[in-house]
């Protein structure tokens, strides 16, 4: 953060939208302690902080009278926390712009710390809208933007707002700036070899980031409920398992682009078959391509684990993104569990590894190995949209 914050009041855009209970007691606050290093040295420079995030959906989840649910949606409940947690008492705007909002802005000292009401009380934030964005600059003398989570949207408070600040007076979180900089490491010269692991439900989730993949790996590991598609493209029995029935074509282009690019494509070979999916079902080991009739895969087999294993212990470079079986399920997460040991292996002797999207990272939170793999992104969607090579609104906006 190149700025010099003394006397200045910065406009911060965090990603407060944390899970609450019925009680509306936050239930993990992940999202807030990410923001934590910007905030603190914001204050630790002399400056203030005007904070703004969205939570939840209000606009979404409206009353039966069609309008917003404030009581519910409130960025109140999250201020008790966030007092405590950054050390200094957060107060709060019950406008998110407005003439209270102005005034409480304005009387900030350094060291002060104040919350604007959720984004996303105005249905002008999800437009982009010119007017409420200048309304929000106007709070701030500089801005900050360290919701990496949100930054895949042309939002007023993470994007739009940006254009009222010149590139002296604006700039990327701490948090912001590491999502940037290592998801910028796989995407430009990553050290080669270079394998990516793709698991997770959907094929047509992640289309476009397996044909981006396609341009830069040397491997490509595809596992999860996503492979069956691959399997019964082949001309494979899968059971069961999880088929995107309109998605067998894309998957031979996938299977023909890997064969003209030179990359080498692993499928799992074989699979933890279940009888229903419970984590309490029966379950063997089948062939990739011989699931019986009635028998669903649900986790990738010992023989997919050990060459799995091999490829990432190989490479210099390891993108992760989705989960190898149901790992929700205690008894089929052996080869998600063994897909983290063997990026933790990889990593430990030398190779960079990113861990992008939102179930591969809890899956690695998980198995408490978070902290032995290069980095591991808190934006799932936004993630992908990067590595998909996607010029993001709220990075581009900020670099304009
Ligand atoms: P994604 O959000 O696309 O990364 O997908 C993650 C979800 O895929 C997790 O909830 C997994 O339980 C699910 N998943 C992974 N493998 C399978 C499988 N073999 N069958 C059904 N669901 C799966």
């Amino acid at each position: 953060m190149n700025i010099n914050f003394k006397g200045k009041r910065a406009l911060v855009r965090v990603d407060f939208n944390v899970p609450v209970d019925k009680q509306f007691r936050i239930t993990d606050d992940t999202r807030i302690q990410a923001a934590l290093p910007t905030l603190r040295h914001i204050l630790k420079e002399g400056g203030s902080i005007i904070l703004m995030s969205h939570f939840g959906r209000p606009d979404e989840k409206l009353l039966p009278d069609g309008s917003i649910d404030y009581g519910r949606f409130t960025m109140k409940h999250l201020i008790p926390h966030l007092s405590e947690v950054l050390g200094v008492e957060v107060k709060f705007c019950e406008e998110t712009t407005g003439e209270k909002a102005s005034t409480m802005s304005a009387a900030l000292l350094p060291g002060e710390v104040l919350m604007l009401e959720n984004t996303r009380f105005h249905k002008e934030e999800k437009k982009g809208d010119v007017e409420f964005a200048k309304k929000l600059a106007s709070l701030g003398d500089v801005y900050v933007n360290d919701a990496f989570g949100t930054a895949h949207r042309a939002h007023a408070s993470t994007t739009t707002v940006a254009q009222y600040f010149d590139r002296d007076h604006k700039c990327f979180g701490y948090l912001m700036d590491a999502e940037v900089r290592n998801g910028s490491k796989v995407l430009k010269n990553p050290a080669r070899p270079y394998v990516a692991i793709v698991g997770g439900a959907k094929v047509s989730d992640k289309i476009l980031l397996l044909e981006k993949l396609l341009d830069s790996v040397d491997t490509l590991i595809i596992g999860g409920g996503m492979a069956y598609t691959f399997s019964k493209a082949m001309g494979g029995n899968i059971g069961t398992s999880l088929l995107e029935s309109d998605r067998l074509e894309t998957a031979v282009a996938i299977i023909k682009k890997a064969r003209e690019k030179g990359v080498e494509l692993l499928l799992p070979v074989d699979n933890v078959v279940a009888d229903g999916f419970s984590n309490e079902a029966n379950q063997k080991i089948a062939a990739m391509g011989e699931i019986p009739e009635g028998w669903m895969g649900l986790d990738i087999g010992p023989e997919s684990i050990k060459t799995f294993t091999e490829a990432i212990l190989e490479s210099k470079t390891i993108l992760w993104n989705g989960p190898m079986g149901v790992f929700e399920f205690s008894n089929f997460a052996k080869g998600t569990n063994a897909i983290a040991d063997a990026v933790v292996r990889a990593t430990s002797n030398g190779a960079f590894s990113l861990i992008g999207g939102g179930d591969s990272a809890s899956a690695i939170n998980k198995a408490g190995k978070a902290d032995e793999v290069s980095f591991v992104s808190t934006g799932g969607g936004a993630m992908l949209e990067f590595l998909e090579g996607k010029e993001l609104p709220g990075v581009k906006a900020i670099l304009d």
